[in-house]
């Protein structure tokens, strides 16, 4: 398939410069974004699987543009770490969750955690916003826990850059951690004693099949029993089927995401449908 790959890339040269200019434009784009903050979060409930209580949301990105309509985080992520963008994209994301946070937890009287995305080049490259960012918890008064970054696992295995001491103050600031899209990176489990992790998110590469993939069964079984016992919570993401709910239910799996529970919200649909008629 790779050597396939290949002769597709050699032939269609043409199409390299095509998405050459594409790429000029969706860089320009970006940036105009970012100065007119064109982006919004949606919010998808992570859900207590026992219970069926939302306490917790991961915080997706969305860029609404004017002409080309909804752009997914999938295409401009990549490009927005390319051109360092994704740094004040990143601040923009973490402030506004931190907000948010905020306002649902005094308007609600109870809190909730919402959950950022961080890829490794911001965890590498954002310097002193990790203290600007400290400051605007403590200003908004944010209860220890209502933010949490989700990192993924080729992170952790970047000794340089002092991912242990970053993740520790991370901790002191009240801040939890997600292992995220867990089993598709490195396969060396030696990183997950060495740093404290608080949540493990089970890719949906392995939920997908669940119901009918003994091999994917077993293996998150393992992960589960292997997360409790390193004393870490499972989240398993891309939850679709009662199938599958009811098997990660009975393996002990903690939290659920996915469209069976809910797909992304906007911030007012999301509390009308999980926090309104709850506040006391
Ligand atoms: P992710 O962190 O793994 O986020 C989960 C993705 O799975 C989301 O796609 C979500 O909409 C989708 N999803 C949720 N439930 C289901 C399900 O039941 N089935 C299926 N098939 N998919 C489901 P989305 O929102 O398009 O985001 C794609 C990726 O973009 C994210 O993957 C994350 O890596 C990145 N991303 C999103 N927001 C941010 C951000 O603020 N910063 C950074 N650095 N990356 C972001
Ligand atoms: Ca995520
Ligand atoms: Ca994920
Ligand atoms: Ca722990």
């Amino acid at each position: 398939a790779k050597e396939q790959g290949r002769n597709r890339f050699n032939y269609f040269t043409p199409s390299m410069q095509e998405y050459a200019r594409y790429r000029m434009r969706l860089i320009q784009d970006l940036r105009l974004a970012v100065e007119k903050q064109q982006f919004s979060l949606n919010f998808q409930p992570i859900v207590h699987m026992a219970s069926g209580e939302v306490h917790k949301a991961e915080a997706l990105l969305r860029w609404h543009h004017s002409e080309r309509g909804f752009v997914s985080p999938a295409e401009f992520i990549p490009v927005a770490e390319d051109t360092g963008l994704i740094l004040e994209i990143g601040t923009w994301v973490f402030e506004n969750a931190a907000r948010q946070s905020r306002d649902w937890q005094r308007k609600y009287g109870k809190p909730i955690q919402l959950s950022v995305n961080k890829s490794p080049v911001q965890f590498r490259d954002e310097g002193e916003n990790f203290e600007r960012w400290v400051g605007l918890l403590k200003e908004l008064d944010l209860t220890a826990g209502g933010i949490c970054i989700e990192i993924t696992e080729g992170l952790l295995l970047d000794a340089s850059s002092g991912v242990s001491e970053k993740l520790l103050a991370y901790r002191d600031a009240g801040i939890q951690v997600s292992l995220d899209d867990f089993g598709t990176g490195y396969s060396s489990l030696a990183y997950l004693k060495k740093f404290d992790i608080d949540y493990l998110k089970i890719d949906q590469s392995f939920t997908r099949n669940l119901e009918h993939d003994s091999s994917d069964h077993t293996l998150c079984e393992a992960i589960i029993v292997m997360a409790h016992k390193l004393g870490m919570q499972v989240i398993a993401e891309g939850v679709e089927t009662a199938g599958q709910r009811d098997l990660l239910l009975a393996m002990g799996c903690d939290y659920g995401q996915g469209y069976l529970y809910s797909k992304p919200l906007s911030a007012a649909d999301f509390e009308g449908q999980y926090l309104a008629g709850t506040d006391v």
